[in-house]
C-alpha cells in the first residue's frame, strides 16, 4: 500500500482496521497494483518428499490468494511449477534404494533419473505423483506445469537468449547480490551434456548469438564431468538456467503477479533479492507480490523433504480432515511459524478451533466480535465443498478418541449411533451425511491413536480388576457405593457427577483419590476421560459389576 502522506486518507487508515485476516490485506495490496489478469504461482522440486510445510507456501497460500482474487472478479491463473529439470544431487532419507546404483546418475536432471520405486517413469515422476494425486482431496486445483516440458517446448528460449546477450550485466548483479566473484566471460547457463547426460557438470565459455560452446568439466563433489566439448543451440530443453535466473525467467514468461516462498529465499543475498533485480533489470518486468513464508514445525522440528521426517498430504488425510489443514494454513499469517504438534493432545486444539469456527460461521447473530469474524472468514477459506445450509453435526475429536477406545471391537457405524443415543452430541436426529461425517472422524481418531497418540491419551477398558491394584478402604467403599447407586435407577451425566461428590463427602474421601480409584479399576490408569459420561457410555451395568468387585 502506498505510504506517501498526501494520498493516505483517513478512509484508508480505517480500512486497515477492517482486515480480519491476512488474505484480505494481501488482496488489498494486489488491488493497488491495478492488474486485471493475475497469475499466481507455487513451485517445488521433486527431488524428495513433499510435506505439509511445502504445502503452505507452494499450494495453500497461492490457493487462498487465487480464491480471494477470483471472488473479487479478477481473472486468475494458478500454476504449480514442478521443477523436474533440476539436477539430482542427493538421495533423500526414507527411500530405500541401492545407493551406488543411483549415485551414478548424480548431476543429471530429475526427469532423466530412473524411478526409485517400480511403476513410475522416473525419479521426478515418482515424487510428483505422491503430491499431485492428493491435491484434489484438498480442493487445490492449480495447472501443473513441468519445467522440463516447458524448456523442451521452447518456452524458455527467449529468456535464455536475453540472459546470454546480457551475460555481463547478469554477472554484475549476481556478484553484487551474492558478494560473489563470477569472472568476466562467465555465462549463467547449464547445458545438458550430449555425451553423459549431466546438466550440472557443464560450463559455457562462448556464445555467438546462436550457439554456445560448452565443456563438461565443471566437476562437482557429487558428480564428475565427462570432458566432452561441443557447440550447441541452447534452446528446446538443451540447456537450463540456474535457479537464480530460472525463477525470474519463470515470472517473466508467465507474467507472475503473486508468488510466495519459504523465508530462507528471502534472506539478504538470497534468490528473492537476485530474482527481483534480474526481473526488473534484465527482463524489464515488474516483480510479483511476495510474502516471506515461515516454516512449519512439527513437534519442534523443521520438516525436510530430504531427511525423510515428513508428514505428506496423504499422511495428513489419515488423521485429520483436509479442511483442518487448510484451516490451519489460513489461520496463521505466513510470517508466523506454525508449530504443529501431532504427538500430544494439543493437536485436539486445532480440531476444536475448527469446530468453533464452524459454529460461529453458522451462528445467525448479527453482532460478532473481531475474533468471531476472523474465525468465520478463515472457515470459508478452509472449505473444499460448497458450504451446506445447515450446520453439519460436530463430533469433538477428543471425544472421538475416547469412544473408539471404549468400543474397540464395534463397527464405526454402530459407535456413531451409541454417541448419539448417549447424548455426546447435540442433535435430535442424524441424517446420513451426519453419520458419514461422524464415522469419518471416528476413523481419523482411530488412526491417530494407532500412529501418533501419546501414551497418556491411550487406554484399554478393563474387563476384570487389574492385577496388583492397591486401593484404600475408603476408595473401595466409595466404588462399592457407586456400584449400588448405579443399579438403583437411570442416571444422567450431571446427576451422576454430583453423586460422586456427595459420596466423597459422606466418606471423607478426597475427590482426587476417588477419581484415581475409578480410573485404576476401569482403565488401569490414574487418569481418563470425564468420568460420568464415560460410565454412562460404557454401560452402567458393566461398570457396576466391576466396581462391585473392587
Ligand atoms: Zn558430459
Amino acid at each position: 500500500m502506498s505510504n506517501n502522506g498526501n494520498n493516505h486518507t483517513n478512509k484508508e487508515n480505517n480500512k486497515e482496521l477492517d482486515y480480519y485476516i491476512w488474505i484480505e490485506k494481501a488482496l488489498d495490496d494486489l488491488k493497488q497494483k491495478n492488474i486485471k489478469r493475475h497469475v499466481v504461482h507455487g513451485g517445488w522440486t521433486p527431488s524428495g518428499f513433499f510435506h505439509i510445510g511445502n504445502a503452505r507456501a507452494e499450494l495453500m497460500i497461492p490457493t487462498f490468494i487465487s480464491k480471494s482474487l477470483k471472488d473479487e472478479g479478477f481473472e486468475v491463473k494458478h500454476n504449480l511449477i514442478i521443477d523436474d529439470f533440476d539436477d539430482f544431487d542427493k538421495i533423500p532419507k526414507g527411500i530405500k534404494v541401492n545407493e551406488a546404483e543411483f549415485e551414478k546418475h548424480f548431476g543429471k536432471c530429475l526427469r532423466d533419473v530412473p524411478s526409485p520405486v517400480e511403476g513410475y517413469a522416473n525419479w521426478a515422476d515418482y515424487f510428483s505423483k505422491q503430491v499431485l494425486s492428493a491435491l484434489d482431496e484438498f480442493g487445490v486445483k492449480p495447472n501443473i506445469l513441468s519445467s522440463y516440458d516447458c524448456y523442451k517446448q521452447g518456452l524458455y528460449d527467449e529468456a535464455i537468449k536475453i540472459v546470454l546477450n546480457k551475460a555481463e550485466e547478469v554477472r554484475k548483479i549476481w556478484n553484487e547480490v551474492t558478494s560473489g566473484d563470477k569472472p568476466k566471460g562467465w555465462y549463467p547457463i547449464m547445458v545438458v551434456c550430449e555425451k553423459c547426460g549431466k546438466i550440472s557438470t557443464t560450463k559455457v565459455r562462448e556464445w555467438n548469438g546462436q550457439e554456445v560452446e560448452y565443456l563438461c568439466t565443471n566437476h562437482r563433489n557429487y558428480a564428475e564431468g565427462c570432458r566432452h566439448k561441443a557447440w550447441v543451440r541452447p534452446e528446446k530443453g538443451r540447456a537450463k538456467l540456474p535457479w537464480r535466473l530460472h525463477w525470474p525467467a519463470t515470472w517473466f514468461i508467465h507474467g507472475v503477479t503473486f508468488e510466495t516462498a519459504g523465508k530462507d529465499h528471502f534472506a539478504a543475498g538470497g534468490s528473492v533479492e537476485s530474482g527481483r533485480r534480474f526481473l526488473k533489470e534484465i527482463f524489464g518486468k515488474e516483480p510479483p507480490y511476495q510474502i516471506p513464508t515461515e516454516f512449519l514445525l512439527v513437534d519442534d522440528a523443521k520438516l525436510s523433504g530430504s531427511s525423510g521426517n515428513v508428514i505428506s498430504l496423504r499422511d495428513w488425510l489419515d488423521f485429520a480432515e483436509p479442511e483442518l489443514l487448510r484451516f490451519m494454513m489460513a489461520s496463521y499469517k505466513p510470517q508466523t511459524v506454525i508449530n504443529f504438534d501431532l504427538h500430544s493432545n494439543k493437536f485436539f486444539l486445532l480440531a476444536d478451533r475448527y469446530d468453533e469456527a464452524e459454529r460461529i460461521y453458522f451462528d445467525k447473530k448479527e453482532e460478532k466480535s473481531k475474533r468471531e469474524r476472523q474465525l468465520a472468514e478463515i472457515y470459508k477459506y478452509a472449505q473444499i465443498r460448497e458450504i451446506p445450509e445447515k450446520m453439519p453435526v460436530q463430533l469433538n475429536y477428543n471425544i472421538a478418541t475416547v469412544i473408539v477406545q471404549t468400543f474397540p471391537e464395534k463397527p464405526l457405524g454402530e459407535i456413531a449411533s451409541i454417541i448419539h443415543e448417549k447424548g455426546w452430541i447435540a442433535r435430535k436426529t442424524l441424517t446420513s451425511q451426519d453419520k458419514q461425517r461422524m464415522e469419518k472422524r471416528l476413523q481419523l481418531a482411530k488412526n491417530w491413536l494407532e500412529r501418533y497418540a501419546p501414551e497418556d491419551v491411550k487406554f484399554v477398558v478393563q474387563d476384570k480388576i487389574p492385577r496388583g491394584l492397591q486401593l484404600s478402604d475408603r476408595q473401595r467403599e466409595a466404588l462399592h457405593i457407586v456400584a449400588s447407586r448405579l443399579n438403583e435407577k437411570e442416571w444422567d451425566q450431571k446427576e451422576l457427577f454430583n453423586e460422586f461428590y456427595i459420596i466423597c463427602q459422606h466418606l471423607g474421601l478426597n475427590n482426587t483419590d476417588f477419581f484415581r480409584a475409578a480410573y485404576n479399576v476401569l482403565l488401569d490408569k490414574d487418569r481418563g476421560p470425564k468420568l460420568a459420561p464415560f460410565i454412562l457410555t460404557l454401560g452402567k451395568e458393566r461398570v457396576a459389576a466391576l466396581f462391585g468387585k473392587a
